[in-house]
């Protein structure tokens, strides 16, 4: 088997909408309007769901979750980014790094940065430091009641040490 390298990028959206608490990472965001969605509308552990499903070729969220699936109503996302990294292991890789980037325009995400990336460092069973986070204003964009998530991911095969 070749010593490997796979990439993997992920890109989500998700309308803010009232009587919804925000999660974001796996984080609950106390006293933010929350975003729309079938399952809890974590818009940046969908990306990051993506972003492992297609660093394995293996489709995309809303194939292994189908959003008209009941069981995946109000589902805590963190499931998803659990069974995209069973499936990681499985194919004999590991997580090298991640990068995302949030874009939206309320929260501030300076408060919160650091126990999103705990939350998905742990999520990733990853060390810290292969876990980064970014955000970013919507400037020019016009689109102040969306969230915005883009997420990078490298996967390294598990056996190089
Ligand atoms: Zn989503």
């Amino acid at each position: 088997m070749s010593a490997g390298l796979r990439i993997g990028q992920g890109f989500d959206s998700h309308g803010f909408a009232a009587g919804r608490e925000l999660r974001l990472g796996g984080v609950l965001i106390p006293g933010e309007r929350g975003l729309a969605g079938h399952s809890d509308g974590d818009v940046l552990l969908h990306a990051v769901c993506d972003a492992l499903l297609g660093a394995l070729a293996l489709g995309d969220i809303g194939e292994h979750f189908p959003p008209g699936d009941a069981r995946w109503r109000n589902a805590d996302s963190r499931e998803f980014v659990r069974h995209a990294c069973g499936l990681v292991r499985q194919r004999g890789w590991r997580l090298a790094n991640l990068d995302a980037t949030l874009i939206l325009d309320t929260p501030r995400l300076g408060p919160h940065r650091e126990a999103i990336r705990q939350s998905l460092a742990a999520l990733l069973d990853s060390p810290l430091d292969r876990i980064s986070l970014k955000a970013k204003t919507p400037e020019g964009l016009g689109l102040p009641d969306t969230a915005i998530a883009q997420v990078v991911v490298l996967l390294e095969a598990a056996a190089a040490e």
